[in-house]
């Protein structure tokens, strides 16, 4: 016997707390979620589910039988509840509850070594749903955040519930033989040995999961205005180095629109900053609905945005700009009706996006925004056509 697999639980449950340390230490530098507790407790909780398992025949079996195996399937609930916590999901605590208090009664009614495969296929059956709801959310999670990480977690998991299926299976044909711990553990050393790898790469998993989201949300805040969730002039600069990574590709045509509110200062000062803040909200808000996914908005600063339109020719940007300006008047209506109505100016032109910068490009539209601006406002101006050819 090369393995002995009480060493391994033994093993696996300090791992486990190690882990669930980290977890904790995690959460403590206050730059994640409230998840990493719950993972830290989970793992805390797979611990003494562990430890009380590895003393089997040595200790009363309700600690080892019913305790240690229901707080190990508790740890496992918790973990799924950490995912599910992390994704803004609902948490089902009856379900929790219910789930624990029945695996406990099953296990203490079948007692003794005759119980021992039916016990198996019990526990077996909760752990392998358990898993399969922990990669079914750790998916979901990975297709609407697109975290990478949370694929790893999948990954991680999956192999899990193939193995306590087949665990399950075995036992419901009564060829698990009658002990946990028999004196050649054979295949099932090397798999519970196995099984300690994937604590550990789980834990890490997990906290990659926390870091990845983190990153992502530091990301957005460098490159997104805070008040009206355009981009700002270093995400759209970091966009435009994304375009010129795609050098073969027609979308490198395009047309930019400048889109200057008229006035703003004299509304700001009539309504107040607060209104002026909703009107710009507003503004951006009118002008998503009138793009397409591809489409960028950008604050260049103050009431003046930039829109990128990749693929489009300056005849269709020019009508887009009045779609936008008829969408602003539409949305800016129901404002404070003693007050003018605001209204926009734009200058279209059609550009080449290959190796420009955010400063070049809205010099192109620059010249057509001001003459919008000069012959009267609440108009639309494109690029004289000698000058885009
Ligand atoms: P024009 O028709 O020529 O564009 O005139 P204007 O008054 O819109 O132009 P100007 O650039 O003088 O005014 C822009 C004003 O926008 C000045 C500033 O007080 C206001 N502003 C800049 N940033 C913000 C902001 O974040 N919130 C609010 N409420 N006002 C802002
Ligand atoms: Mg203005």
């Amino acid at each position: 016997m090369i393995l002995d697999l009480r060493t391994i639980f033994v093993t696996g449950a300090l791992t486990c707390f190690i882990i669930g340390m980290m977890q904790f230490a995690t959460f403590a530098t206050g730059r994640y979620s409230r998840s990493p507790i719950w993972w830290g407790v989970s793992s805390l909780c797979i611990g003494i589910g562990l430890f009380g398992t590895a003393f089997r025949g040595e200790i009363p079996d309700p600690i080892s039988i019913e305790f240690a195996n229901t707080t190990l399937l508790a740890g496992c609930l918790l973990l799924l509840f950490g995912i599910r916590h992390f994704a803004g999901r609902e948490l089902h605590w009856v379900g929790f509850g219910v789930t624990l208090l029945t695996i406990w009664i099953l296990l203490s009614i079948l007692p003794g070594e005759q119980g021992y495969p039916r016990r198996v296929m019990v526990f077996a059956a909760a752990m392998a749903l358990c898993d399969a709801a922990i990669v079914r959310e750790a998916v979901r999670l990975a297709r609407l955040e697109r975290l990478r990480s949370a694929w790893l977690v999948a990954m991680l998991f999956a192999p899990t519930v193939a193995i306590y299926s087949g665990r399950g299976l075995l036992a419901a044909f009564d060829q698990v033989g009658t002990e946990l711990f028999p004196q050649n553990s054979g295949a099932a050393g090397w798999l519970a040995g196995t099984g300690v790898a994937f604590i550990i790469l789980r834990g890490q998993a997990l906290l990659l999961l926390a870091a990845e989201r983190s990153n992502e949300a530091l990301a957005t805040l460098a490159q997104r205005d805070p008040l009206t969730g355009a981009m700002n002039r270093s995400g759209l600069e970091q966009w435009l180095g994304q375009q010129a990574g795609r050098q073969q590709r027609a979308e490198q045509r395009a047309s930019i629109l400048l889109v200057d509110i008229d006035h703003f200062k004299l509304l700001n000062d009539t309504l107040g900053h607060a209104a002026g803040d909703e009107i710009l909200r507003l503004f951006a808000d009118a002008v998503r609905e009138q793009l397409r996914g591809s489409d960028v908005l950008a604050r260049q600063g103050g009431d003046e945005f930039a829109v990128i339109l990749p693929g489009i020719g300056i005849n269709e940007a020019v009508r887009v700009a009045e779609r936008v300006r008829s969408a602003f008047r539409s949305a800016s209506a129901g404002l404070d009706p003693l007050t003018p109505a605001p209204t926009l100016s734009i200058g279209a032109a059609e550009v080449d996006l290959r190796g420009r910068s955010a400063d070049a490009l809205l010099t192109e539209a620059d010249d057509a925004l001001y003459r919008a601006k000069r012959l009267g406002r609440d108009q639309v101006h494109a690029r004289l056509v000698e000058a885009a050819a």
